[in-house]
């Protein structure tokens, strides 16, 4: 379990009886995955047992997300807002947050799409189902991964040069593709690029 790092002290506890609201953000797609109440005793559970864990004002009792279907949310981030009195947690779920078994309980919260396909290609790469094109490219091997971005990489070249967007379009989707697959089939994953061209921005990382 990750040790989480956050400092309760100075939270405004008294603002709103002893509860404060806890935003739940999906750690990779950072997709808004439901809204929920702690108390102390929540927030102490959830830092100490790494599972994100509620105060349930309907059923007034600690409410361990996933207690029942086993969609547990893995913490790995909290920070409070600027005046302490609203929680911010990032959690990879177990399954399905929402009870309705959507994945987010706001049906069109928006969502970093590649940081999901990464997760599909990685789902691909350990569990390497049959008929999967993906499955296929991992079976082929690194050299022959390389060859498509390779070629992948040369038809969007030509795509742009001869100004047809919707070849351009679907080229460079080709590409993104066949370079997150070669990431993965290098152990490696797009989020470990993206945080290479975040370190050269020279932003502090968001966590
Ligand atoms: P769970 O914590 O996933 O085992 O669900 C236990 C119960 O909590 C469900 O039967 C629902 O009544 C309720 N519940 C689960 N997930 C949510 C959610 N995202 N928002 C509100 N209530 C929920
Ligand atoms: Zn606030
Ligand atoms: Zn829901
Ligand atoms: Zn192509």
């Amino acid at each position: 379990m990750p040790d989480i790092p956050f400092d309760r002290a100075g939270l405004a506890w008294d603002k709103q009886g002893g509860l404060l609201p806890a935003i739940v953000q999906h750690a990779d797609t950072l997709q808004v995955l439901m809204l929920g109440y702690m108390d102390r005793a929540a927030l102490a559970a959830t830092l100490d047992t790494g599972r994100v864990t509620f105060f349930s004002r309907s059923r007034g009792r600690l409410w361990v997300k996933g207690e029942r279907s086993g969609h547990h949310l893995l913490l790995e981030g909290v920070e409070a807002d600027c005046d302490a009195d609203t929680l911010l947690v990032q959690a990879r779920p177990m399954g399905p947050t929402c009870h309705l078994d959507r994945r987010s309980c706001f049906p069109a919260a928006p969502s970093d799409f590649l940081a999901e396909l990464d997760a599909v290609i990685d789902d691909r790469h350990r569990t390497r189902p049959a008929d999967s094109y993906t499955t296929r490219l991992f079976g082929d091997g690194v050299r022959r991964i390389a060859q498509k971005v390779g070629e992948e990489g040369v038809e969007t070249a030509l795509a742009a040069v001869a100004q047809d967007d919707s070849a351009l379009l679907g080229e460079a989707a080709d590409l993104l593709f066949h370079l997150q697959v070669l990431l993965r089939a290098r152990e490696l994953s797009l989020a470990g690029a993206v945080g290479v061209l975040r370190d050269r921005h020279g932003d502090a990382p968001p966590r």
